[in-house]
């Protein structure tokens, strides 16, 4: 079943949202070689305790930090560590969650780290319009897999491919809540979008076209071949007009 949310449930959202692009703002923008992966994990979960909540991904996943903090081949789940240092030309992802006033806010990017290579700057740009891609179609009516065909096509058509193994959700109250929201897949299949329902979206894209693995902490994923993989993710709500990006507002 998913839920779906009152206009005063989506003004909580609206509020976390907001809140948090903040926080992941503040985050990329102290992004610089030398710096290890906890400092960032530290100043999130300052930032989201300042500001009322917890950190989503400690209380629903049982996840040992804060934040994602995944470098270069790294996909999803990097554990933040001192021992992680962030070095000139790397990418760096952050997938952050927030739960404040019974809602949950979930959002990811992937930033350079100084200057970066042309093949870094490429997969990056592809990352992030695939995402919009897939939040165009966050409208009444369409149906849940119209997203997941636009996220999926524009990757490949890119020259990319998407992670399989992991995808976007329903969220509100619970950091996941049905639907699942896969990031390929063909049009026109699944449950018809109605207004008050709140999805991650979130497109993981890669170079190879393998399955991911899993790293020897059991929780970072990382490519298969040790190719670059970025993550982009925002909290969208279905409107009876255009899609409403709950965690915009931070750029
Ligand atoms: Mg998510």
């Amino acid at each position: 079943m998913i839920p779906l949310k009152t206009e005063a449930e989506l003004d909580i959202m609206r509020e976390n949202g907001r809140i948090l692009a903040l926080i992941l703002a503040e985050l990329c923008a102290e992004v610089r070689p030398g710096r290890d992966t906890l400092f960032f994990d530290r100043l999130a979960e300052e930032r989201i305790k300042q500001a009322g909540g917890e950190p989503a991904f400690r209380v629903f996943a049982g996840f040992p930090g804060t934040i994602n903090a995944s470098i270069n081949e790294e996909v999803v789940h990097g554990v933040p560590s001192e021992k992680r240092i962030l070095k000139e030309g790397d990418i760096f992802s952050i997938d952050i969650g927030m739960l404040r006033n019974g809602f949950v806010a979930d959002m990811a990017t992937t930033v350079p780290v100084g200057e970066v290579s042309d093949e870094a700057r490429r997969i990056l740009e592809v990352g992030e319009r695939s995402l919009w891609e897939g939040i165009k179609q966050v409208r009444i009516g369409h149906r849940l897999s119209d997203i997941s065909h636009a996220i999926g096509s524009f990757v490949e058509k890119e020259g990319y491919h998407v992670v399989r193994e992991y995808v976007g959700h329903g969220v509100g109250r619970a950091l996941h809540e049905d639907p699942q929201i896969p990031n390929y897949g063909p049009p026109g299949r699944g449950v018809r979008l109605r207004a008050g329902m709140t999805l991650a979206i979130e497109p993981m894209v890669k170079t190879d076209d393998l399955p991911t693995k899993l790293a020897g902490d059991r929780w970072t994923v990382v490519t298969a071949s040790g190719g670059l993989s970025v993550h982009f993710e925002h909290t969208v709500a279905v409107t009876e007009d255009e899609p409403e990006v709950l965690t915009a507002g931070g750029e």
